[in-house]
């Protein structure tokens, strides 16, 4: 199958979260079943440049009518790893991506309608027919409108959309404007209630509703998520539309890339070891020790990684840090946020404890050290108040680092308690908690710093059970293989 990609981030040329883990871990998926993948990605300022090979002019001159006159672009080619990933640039004063960061800018919503709009009339200026168009996010909603209402009739009448929703928290509300500037035009029609007028801001745009009504798939990230952004209120005002379209919506898990995130063959992390070796754990513990200047002491390590968004439960990770360190504990933290009060707040806090020897917070993007800490730690605190699947505890589990979390979205399908658990004891990985408060972070926290004190054999099973669970792309990329033939033939 000839599959596209198009998507905001890709790991680990341009990444935010996890929507470029999945981008990059799907596609390699695909293409070692042998389907024909490419990624369409804006050409961004601050990309790992020097991550791409042989990249080159692959389509110049590229006309695009945007906002009344006429845009000229140049779509790059090269390659990440095996991946053929084309770049889009350009050639304007609006300087849509020539940024420092990938969101985050007031002028969002018109980025990444321009880009949605470059990327499907590459498609059909390149002659390219793909049988399926992967889109992600709010960032890419409108690719399936304009396939549907636009494109469709310029040659890509056999390609099918499918639409994965990561985080329905960003959904690009946004004004009127963008459909003048697309050409889509037509308010009255496009802003009714059934295509991509808001559900709650009457005269707003949403793109990702967008996505969501004209695409032949919509997925997101797990089975509990899709039901609680269905029906629980985590969908962010759109719990109507996916109602209206739940026959064509479903909760696929993310994997992880296990070449990526691999312990025995991590080229960043001190001491290489598997399920075979764990003892080897503990060289990447003292390492990690000494790069954070924590000292050494018979206290697990336990660690947040991710961003500092109030959905990732900060209170509960501000709480945890204090917890920890007045109960037998270690803390490491590696978090950034776009928002700069959050950063400066995590700032200040940093000043305060990275004095003690038994905490280090770090607020920057780092991926070398984001895989030593999954090394080096014992546990990863991960309280979110919605989580639509959660890639770092599944990051974690294989390389043999306990999980202590929220019992939200994709945590819920991924993590099962030690002590209270449906699941046989041989599928039990970690340690889950209910409500969003102190108190169960408090207990979860000391079952799991007891059992890791008192009782090390128990804790030993629990990390063999979580190094030995199966959670590459190999399942979830036969599940989305399934989606794309069943829409396919439709
Ligand atoms: P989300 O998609 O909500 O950001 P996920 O758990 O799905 O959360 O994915 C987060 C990904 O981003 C993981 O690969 C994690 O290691 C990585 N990550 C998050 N913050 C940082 C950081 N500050 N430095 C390095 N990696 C990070």
């Amino acid at each position: 199958m000839h599959v596209i990609q198009i998507a905001a981030e890709l790991a680990p040329i341009c990444k935010v979260g996890g929507l470029a883990d999945v981008v990059q871990g799907l596609s390699r998926e695909l293409v070692t079943r042998d389907h024909l993948v490419e990624i369409i990605l804006p050409k961004y300022k601050h990309m790992r440049y020097d991550l791409i090979t042989e990249l080159r002019k692959s389509y110049e001159n590229l006309i695009v009518n945007w906002n009344q006159r006429q845009i000229s672009c140049i779509v790059y080619m090269g390659y990440v790893d095996e991946l053929t990933c084309f770049f889009i640039e350009p050639q304007s004063e609006d300087n849509f991506f020539n940024r420092e960061n990938c969101y985050g800018e007031p002028d969002d919503a018109e980025r990444f309608a321009f880009f949605s709009k470059v990327s499907m009339e590459f498609l059909c200026k390149s002659n390219r027919h793909p049988e399926i168009i992967h889109c992600h996010d709010w960032h890419t909603g409108l690719i399936p409108v304009f396939k549907s209402e636009v494109y469709q009739h310029l040659g890509l009448r056999d390609s099918r959309t499918c639409y994965t929703i990561h985080n329905f928290k960003h959904q690009g509300i946004c004004g009127q404007e963008i459909l003048c500037a697309t050409d889509l035009n037509r308010p009255e029609y496009f802003l009714s209630l059934d295509r991509l007028g808001d559900n709650r801001h009457k005269t707003a745009l949403n793109l990702m509703k967008g996505g969501i009504v004209y695409s032949e798939f919509v997925t997101t990230v797990s089975p509990t998520h899709a039901i609680e952004a269905r029906n629980q209120n985590l969908g962010f005002g759109l719990e109507k539309t996916l109602q209206t379209h739940q026959d064509k919506f479903k909760g696929v898990l993310n994997g992880i890339d296990c070449k990526v995130w691999n312990p025995r063959e991590d080229s960043f992390i001190a001491k290489n070891y598997s399920v075979q070796t764990i003892e080897r754990k503990s060289q990447n513990k003292r390492a990690l020790r000494e790069r954070l200047h924590l000292e050494d002491s018979k206290r697990p390590i336990i660690a947040y990684i991710g961003r500092l968004d109030t959905q990732k439960g900060l209170e509960l990770v501000r709480h945890s840090i204090f917890y920890c360190i007045n109960n037998k504990a270690q803390f490491v933290l590696l978090g950034t946020s776009p928002d700069p009060s959050i950063n400066d707040d995590f700032d200040e806090l940093k000043a305060l404890v990275n004095e003690d020897l038994n905490c280090h917070l770090e607020i920057r993007f780092d991926e070398e050290l984001a895989h030593q800490m999954f090394a080096g730690a014992d546990m990863l605190l991960v309280p979110s108040r919605f989580e639509p699947c959660g890639l770092t505890q599944l990051i974690a589990m294989r390389y043999g680092t306990i999980p202590v979390v929220r019992s939200v979205g994709g945590l819920a399908d991924t993590v099962f308690d030690k002590d209270n658990s449906e699941k046989d004891l041989d599928m039990r990985n970690g340690y889950v908690f209910k409500n969003d408060d102190v108190i169960a972070v408090e207990r979860a926290l000391d079952r799991a710093i007891a059992c890791f004190d008192t009782a090390p054999k128990d804790f030993h099973s629990l990390i063999v059970t979580a190094m030995q669970a199966d959670h590459s792309w190999s399942k979830s990329g036969q599940c989305y293989i399934d989606i794309y033939k069943h829409i396919s033939s439709g």
